[in-house]
């Protein structure tokens, strides 16, 4: 694991930086120097892939919830942008590099994603999550949660804060090796999709249909998005994205599942 410090040449603001108030140019000066180099993407459609595989572990673990789960820091992150408090940052060569810079200590932060993972660990404990109630809920809502730290560790340039900007930054940079990253992300869709779809022999044949083509889709977005040109939208409007899109596929994920009227074949007691 690649430990980023933060012993770093002068910072360097991107002529293309998108949606800084002078107040939030202040906090990036304030955060000191940065790797200009460090650019990170979003994964997503990975994170959708650990979902799915978990949901695959019992009846009870409702489709839904654990993608809402594994994409909850970027939806954080995207409420932390609209608030003023994280920043997204487009370099002047994006439109080749295909890359964006985050500062996000908030949502994706290593203290902070065990806190949100806690939290989430706890509501679905008790039973608010949709997913059962008691240990095994708690443990596959928490562990969906902490994955996106895991998996975005793998892939991010720069790397994640342990505890805020000023600390140490953990990642592996898989980014660099883009078809490679591409490639694991796309792997993680297909093998969660797999043992989803296993686990859920009784799903109907519209369900999964609906299912498959909306993670295909994304797929090829994410590939087009990644290996295309153009410039992003502003930061405003990445935010609201991400969390609108997260709704969606926790509402689509709630409807798949709705319907099974048979047990999983993968099924563990507890949940
Ligand atoms: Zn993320």
């Amino acid at each position: 694991m690649l430990l980023c410090c933060r012993t770093r040449p002068a910072r360097v603001v991107p002529a293309g930086y998108d949606g800084a108030t002078q107040g939030q140019a202040r906090f990036l000066e304030a955060v000191g120097p940065r790797d200009p180099r460090g650019r990170e993407v979003v994964m997503f459609v990975g994170h959708l892939g650990v979902g799915l595989a978990l949901a695959s572990r019992s009846a009870r673990f409702r489709l839904g919830t654990l993608l809402g789960a594994a994409m909850l820091l970027d939806v954080l992150l995207g409420v932390f942008v609209l608030a003023g408090m994280e920043q997204v940052i487009v370099p002047p060569d994006f439109a080749t590099a295909h890359y964006l810079e985050f500062v996000f200590p908030y949502s994706h932060g290593l203290l902070n994603s065990v806190v949100w993972a806690g939290i989430t660990a706890a509501l679905a404990g008790a039973g608010w999550l949709l997913i059962g109630r008691g240990a095994a809920a708690a443990w596959i809502a928490g562990v969906a949660v902490f994955s996106h730290f895991v998996c975005d560790v793998v892939e991010h340039v720069r790397g994640l804060p342990l505890l805020g900007e000023g600390f140490p930054h953990v990642g592996l940079g898989l980014w660099k090796a883009m078809p490679w990253a591409l490639a694991l992300e796309l792997l993680l869709l297909a093998v969660g999709a797999a043992l989803y779809l296993r686990s859920r022999p009784g799903l109907s044949r519209l369900r999964r249909g609906v299912l498959l083509g909306v993670l295909g889709l994304l797929a090829v977005l994410q590939l087009a998005g990644q290996l295309g040109g153009g410039m992003p939208p502003p930061a405003p409007v990445l935010a609201v994205s991400w969390i609108v899109q997260t709704a969606v596929l926790v509402l689509l994920g709630l409807w798949v599942d709705s319907g099974r009227v048979s047990s999983p074949a993968a099924a563990v007691s507890g949940g």
